[in-house]
């Protein structure tokens, strides 16, 4: 059940203090990438909530990537590859974001699904919502739907689920 996954998921998830820098802990999923168990009960837990209501996972660049892997093989959907700027090759929409220092961007091809697809977004970590955001805005502009937010981890303090509150249902399967 449920308890049993975030307990397995919890039991290998590293917590690095001062990375990157001094006063960020930094929630590191690579050992939960690495256990064979925990990196399939962790895949299943973030689709089954939306089981029957999205077509494709979103997986924002990189950990999002491997995250939506995984849960495409298990539940069968596509996975939409959400990339940093200047890395797809054919025609994108682009959106910028804040990060604490300046702003980044994402990008997808247009026209890479059909029209009214409903896309689940996957990030490994939901902190500001500033960079599932951007996602569920080119996902919109595109002129799919999000089908809502899927997220491993949730740092509740940094306010992202009150950034995407209202617009869009959002899972976490851990929260701090
Ligand atoms: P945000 O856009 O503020 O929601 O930040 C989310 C992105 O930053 C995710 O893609 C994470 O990979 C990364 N991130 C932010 N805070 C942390 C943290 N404490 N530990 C690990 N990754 C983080």
């Amino acid at each position: 059940d449920d308890a049993q996954v975030r307990e397995l998921v919890e039991s290998k998830l590293a917590t690095i203090p001062d990375f990157p820098e001094p006063g960020v802990l930094f929630r590191d999923l690579t050992p939960v990438f690495a256990d064979g168990p925990a990196f399939h009960a962790l895949a299943e837990a973030l689709t089954a909530p939306f089981a029957g209501r999205f077509d494709v996972l979103a997986g924002v660049e990189a950990r999002g990537f491997l995250l939506a892997g995984a849960a495409s093989a298990l539940c069968g959907a596509g996975v939409l590859p959400v990339r940093k700027a200047g890395k797809l090759p054919r025609a994108v929409l682009r959106e910028e974001y804040d990060l604490e220092y300046g702003t980044a961007a994402l990008e997808v091809h247009e026209g890479e699904l059909p029209p009214g697809s409903r896309v689940l977004i996957v990030d490994d970590v939901l902190a500001t919502g500033g960079t599932v955001g951007a996602a569920a805005r080119l996902v919109e502009r595109a002129g799919w739907t999000v089908a809502g937010v899927s997220v491993a981890i949730e740092l509740e303090a940094l306010g992202g689920r009150g950034m995407l509150a209202g617009r869009y249902d959002v899972h976490s399967v851990l929260r701090y």
